[in-house]
Order: C-alpha cells, then sequence, then structure tokens
C-alpha cells in the first residue's frame, strides 16, 4: 500500500502500525496492545471509537436503502434531513443551501469551483485568485492542496496552482515582532493582506480562506482581534470569507463551530470529520443565500448546475451524520467538552516550563506543542534531532497516540474524554518534560 503522508522511511510498508479495534477513547493494535488515541484518529472520531448508535443508523440504512444518488432532483430522505439540520445548527451567519462531499478536500475543491462559477454569473471573470494562509491545512487534491500552506504539500507536485495566494500565518509567539502586543500583530497581518490584496488588484481577488483555529499547521488559535481585523479588509474588497471548519466544527473548540468563538461571519463554509464523528466518509459545503441565489439563477440559465460526485449525500453517510448532530445535542456535548477542557489544557501547559518547550498553546479540545530551545521560537533543535518525531515515539511506546509534525506535538482527543483519560494522557505526557533526563547529564 502506498500510505498517505507517510515518511520516506516507512515508506515500505515495514512495521506499519496496524490498527485493528477501537473502544472510546481507545484504540487496539493487531498485537493486542491499546492506545489512548490523543488525535481521535486524525482529529475526527469525536463520540471515540465504539458509539453503538452511530453502528446502528449505519444498519439502519443499509437495511433499508443502501444507496441512492442526488442528481437530476432525485435524492433521499436522509440527505435532505441532513442539509435541513446542518442549515439550523450553523447560525454565524446565514447559510441558504448544503452541497454534500466524501471528505473536507472535495468541500474545499467544491468552494472554488462554486466561487468562480459565481463569479462569472456576475459577470466577474477575472476575480479568481484564492487567498489562503501559510501553514494551514485544507486538503490535498489538487486545488485544496494548492490551498494548503505547507510546502511539502508542494514540492514535486507543481503546486500551488497559479491562483492561489498565500498571506501571514497569524502564529503570534513565533511571528511577532519584539514588543508587539497581539493586537499590534493583528494589525499588522491585516495591513499585509491588504496590501497584497491591493498589489493584486482586488478585482481579480475572489475568496479568502481560513481556519477558525489552525489544525494541522501546528494548531494554531487567533490571536487576539485578528478576525475581526482580516474580516474587515476582506468585506472592503468584497472577498468572500469562506470558514474552514472542518476540524473546528461540531464542538471541538467548545462552541459549536470556530465560526461562534471568533466571531466569523463566513460566505462560505466547510465541514466534515466530526460531521459523521468520522464512522462514514462525508463532508459539506454550506453557502449563504445570495451566493446561492447567483448559482441558481445560472443553472437555470445554463439548463443544469454541472458539479456533484456518485456519493454526494450518500444516504448512510447522511444517515450516520445525523445521529452524530442528534447525539451531540441530546448529550450536550458543548458542555461536556467546556467542563472537560479546561483540565486537558491547564493539565499540559503544565509542562510549558521544561527547558526544550517553546510553546504550548490551544483551547477547547485541541492543542499544539512545540519544542525549542531557551524558549525561543529561533533557537530549533537540529531537524536531525527529530525531538518531537522521539517523544512522539515514547508516547506510542507507552500507549499513547500523538500527532508529529516537524518539531510540533498535537493532541485533538475525542470529545467523550473523561476526568480519569485525562490524567492517562497527563501522565504519558509527561515524558514532553526531559527533567530527568537533563538532570542527569
Ligand atoms: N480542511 C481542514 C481544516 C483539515 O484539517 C482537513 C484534514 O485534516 C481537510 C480540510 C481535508 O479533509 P479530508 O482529509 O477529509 O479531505
Amino acid at each position: 500500500m502506498l500510505a498517505p503522508f507517510t515518511a520516506g522511511w516507512q515508506s515500505m510498508d515495514v512495521h506499519p502500525l496496524v490498527i485493528e479495534k477501537s473502544e472510546g477513547c481507545y484504540v487496539y493494535d493487531i498485537d493486542g496492545k491499546k492506545y489512548l488515541d490523543s488525535l481521535a484518529g486524525l482529529w475526527c472520531t469525536a463520540l471515540g471509537g465504539s458509539e453503538p448508535r452511530l453502528v446502528a443508523a449505519a444498519a439502519r440504512q443499509l437495511n433499508t436503502l443502501p444507496f441512492y444518488h442526488s442528481f437530476w432532483n432525485r435524492t433521499t430522505k436522509p440527505a435532505l434531513d441532513l442539509a435541513k439540520e446542518l442549515l439550523e445548527l450553523f447560525t454565524a451567519s446565514k447559510m441558504s443551501k448544503v452541497f454534500f462531499t466524501n471528505s473536507g478536500s472535495e468541500a474545499n475543491d467544491s468552494q472554488v469551483k462554486l466561487v468562480w462559477y459565481y463569479n462569472n454569473a456576475l459577470g466577474r471573470p477575472n476575480k479568481k485568485k484564492f487567498i489562503a494562509r501559510e501553514k494551514s491545512y485544507h486538503g490535498s487534491t489538487l486545488i485544496s492542496a494548492s490551498l494548503s500552506g505547507l510546502p511539502a504539500l508542494h514540492q514535486k507536485f507543481d503546486l500551488p496552482s497559479p491562483f492561489v495566494l498565500h498571506t501571514d500565518c497569524p502564529h503570534f509567539w513565533r511571528y511577532h515582532l519584539p514588543g508587539e502586543t497581539e493586537e499590534e500583530f493583528s494589525t499588522r497581518l491585516a495591513n499585509n493582506l491588504e496590501n497584497l490584496i491591493i498589489k493584486e488588484g482586488p478585482e481579480t481577488i475572489a475568496a479568502f480562506i481560513a481556519e477558525p483555529v489552525m489544525g494541522a499547521g501546528g494548531v494554531i488559535p487567533p490571536p487576539a482581534t485578528y478576525f475581526e481585523k482580516i474580516q474587515a479588509v476582506v468585506k472592503k474588497y468584497d472577498i468572500l470569507f469562506i470558514a474552514d471548519e472542518v476540524i473546528c466544527a461540531f464542538g471541538r473548540l467548545g462552541t459549536m463551530f470556530g465560526s461562534d468563538k471568533y466571531g466569523i461571519k463566513p460566505d462560505l463554509v466547510t465541514l466534515a470529520k466530526a460531521l459523521s464523528s468520522a464512522y462514514v466518509p462525508i463532508g459539506a459545503v454550506l453557502m449563504s443565500p445570495e451566493i446561492y441565489d447567483v448559482i441558481h439563477t445560472q443553472s437555470n440559465k445554463l439548463g443544469i448546475f454541472s458539479h456533484g460526485f456518485t456519493y454526494s449525500g450518500h444516504p448512510v453517510a447522511c444517515a450516520v451524520a445525523l445521529e452524530a448532530l442528534k447525539i451531540y445535542k441530546e448529550r450536550n456535548i458543548l458542555e461536556q467538552v467546556n467542563s472537560i477542557a479546561p483540565k486537558f489544557q491547564e493539565g499540559v501547559k503544565a509542562f510549558a516550563d521544561s527547558p526544550i518547550i517553546g510553546e504550548i498553546r490551544g483551547t477547547g479540545l485541541i492543542l499544539g506543542i512545540d519544542f525549542t530551545d531557551n524558549k525561543s521560537p529561533s533557537d530549533t533543535f537540529p531537524p536531525e534531532w527529530g525531538v518531537a518525531a522521539y517523544f512522539g515515539a515514547q508516547c506510542q511506546k507507552n500507549g499513547m497516540l500523538v500527532r508529529v509534525s516537524g518539531d510540533s506535538i498535537m493532541m485533538s482527543p475525542p470529545f467523550i474524554i473523561t476526568p480519569q483519560e485525562v490524567d492517562e494522557v497527563l501522565s504519558l505526557a509527561s515524558t514532553f518534560q526531559l527533567r530527568e533526563e537533563r538532570s542527569r547529564n
């Protein structure tokens, strides 16, 4: 198997970690070893790995109607019901239609097509460029990898596509100037964005896309006043705002959506992952009434809206997603996340005085740790030391799975994590402090 996002030295199927079973916040490998899954799979199994109601919802749907499509004004009840439910749930700005996909990447690809279609319909054929941010992750198809601001996704793939521009990553600790406050940093980044728009020509910029909290780029919550200032710039130049909520939605930040937490009023929204608690693949695009109206009129003129996938609105995926949303409501998932998050955040942040940790940041049930020397973002350890990789491997050895990227470690446990399980995370993560080893040297 050619495994996705696998390091070169791992690419010959040498000792892959083969996971066989899951149970709550834990997964088990084929040798029966148990791991606390502190990343919830890939930031996605929000309800853990053994929610019987999701399994029953899938089984019910498989027994009734395992598949029907949503082309040519045919569809299924679960797809219609899920669309309705999502439109009711998202209240940060008014949304009027949902387009279903199979993944976050497909949803972001669809965003670009929808925005191009929209601007063509409005007679603005030059307004086609997208601005994303350095270090963002929006997926790995041609277009979503182009939007992503991670060089590894571009190199040797002839990406990014020329219509994508990247602006600053809002990581305050790493990029602020000496003496700069968070507010001043946000002002500088908003000014840089405005200068980029002016340089390119505002009539050429179609949309700006951002994750409310950057996930795969290192878990980077926005600095104070960031989205307020960025949105003001975007609005000034008639540029659409796309909130990529693939990681943040449904409670991960302690609010139903990241947009709620940061006062984002998007024109378009991307969803996936916790939408079905990852039990089946599904993604979605939400669009504002203004955008939908233009798309609708244009499609009428052309005779058809020619975009969609065989599995857009797959009934099994929609049935599982509907059940997941029902569970989030019934179990008051926001209260659950908000009651456990302080223990998780404060517990891990207590390790921040370790001499090899530069910063620990996060909110709700998502957190990132940067390893550096002297507490300084510029005193990075030599890459060949593989500091974060070492700790990641230690965690795995001791029974916990984390995400390692460069010299960062990231965690985003299932929403259902218990206080005892957080204690276990903290005990296993205490290895990051390296106190004993240091004092011995
Ligand atoms: N957008 C964000 C913010 C993501 O974190 C991801 C995946 O991690 C994606 C998009 C891509 O989603 P998928 O892997 O389902 O294509």
